[in-house]
């Protein structure tokens, strides 16, 4: 139980819906154990009404805040400044208010990162197949790339996200190392050979995910191999029917939980300078 008073600061969650979201309990959590003095709340806003929420917020100093769908593209514009994930996707899910200026970034794809650094899994100077180019995976795509993955074949079917994807595939080739190509799923071979070469695995789509989860878009396990690491950024269920496959054909797989836990941990950081004590919170809201 906080104790709340003139000083305490504002962070907070902007989004519609947000009643389900962790972070609000996440953060909190974090702050108390830390004995940091902020508190962290989530505000149902519409896409519409963003400048406004934007505007309020620096008004009142709030240090800063996440943004889930559908506010994750309009609040890279209402920024001062954006950081280069954010710059290359046109989306961000973190702003921090230092004084008035508002800097975007993108954490979920930090999240990613470390949560396979975390399975002991290298990927860095490897290759990555990436199933989508939504919300989630785009900024894996990004973030790898900035990281130092040396290949990612992206998978999409040819519909709305496509032109968009191509733009976001164009500016890291231009300016990473990154070799990165946009494919659909027309020819299946594309995608058995991809995964072929691949240390890594991503189902970055919905495909899976509760109540579907009989479905994925991997239905000819035969592509699986044991050199593979299987990622999936689904959490609910924490084991997808992707998953449960790759691991009978003896993959190593993970799923997307702590990779909501380390993007908060990556967003508390840029808010705070401390280290969110991940352990703590594993144990209470991730187990
Ligand atoms: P988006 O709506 O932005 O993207 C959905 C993606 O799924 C698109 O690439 C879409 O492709 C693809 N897709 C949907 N149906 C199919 C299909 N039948 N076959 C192939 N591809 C399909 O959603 P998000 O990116 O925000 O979320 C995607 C998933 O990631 C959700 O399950 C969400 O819970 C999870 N997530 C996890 C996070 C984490 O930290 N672990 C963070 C954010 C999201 P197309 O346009 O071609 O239909």
């Amino acid at each position: 139980s906080k104790h709340i008073t003139g000083h305490t600061g504002l962070l907070c969650l902007l989004g519609s819906p947000v009643a389900h979201s962790v972070s609000p309990e996440m953060h909190n959590e974090a702050c108390d154990q830390l004995g940091l003095d902020y508190t962290y709340l989530a505000f149902d806003v519409p896409e519409d009404k963003m400048p406004e929420a934007v505007q309020g917020l620096r008004t009142m100093g709030a240090r800063g805040w996440n943004i889930t769908m559908p506010g994750k593209n309009i609040m890279c514009k209402l920024a001062d400044k954006v950081s280069p994930a954010s710059e290359i996707s046109g989306a961000c899910n973190t702003i921090v208010n230092d004084n008035g200026v508002l800097t975007a970034y993108t954490t979920d794809g930090v999240g990613f990162m470390r949560a396979v650094a975390e399975n002991g899994v290298d990927i860095i100077g490897k290759k990555m197949t990436l199933l989508g180019a939504g919300g989630a995976a785009t900024a894996i795509l990004v973030q790898a790339a900035l990281d130092g993955v040396a290949e990612i074949n992206v998978f999409n079917v040819r519909d709305n996200f496509f032109s968009r994807a191509e733009e976001i595939v164009a500016r890291l080739n231009e300016r990473t190392e990154c070799k990165v190509t946009l494919h659909d799923y027309d020819d299946p071979e594309i995608l058995r050979a991809s995964i072929a070469e691949s240390a890594i695995l991503v189902n970055g789509t919905s495909v899976g995910m509760a109540p579907n989860v009989d479905r994925t878009i991997i239905t000819d396990t035969s592509m699986f191999h044991k050199d593979l690491f299987v990622f999936d950024v689904i959490y609910n269920p924490q084991e997808t029917r992707l998953l449960r496959e790759a691991k009978e054909a003896g993959c190593r797989t993970g799923n997307g939980m702590y990779m909501l836990l380390y993007q908060g941990a990556a967003s508390f950081k840029l808010w705070t300078g401390e280290e969110m004590p991940v352990e703590i919170i594993k144990e209470k809201y991730f187990s």
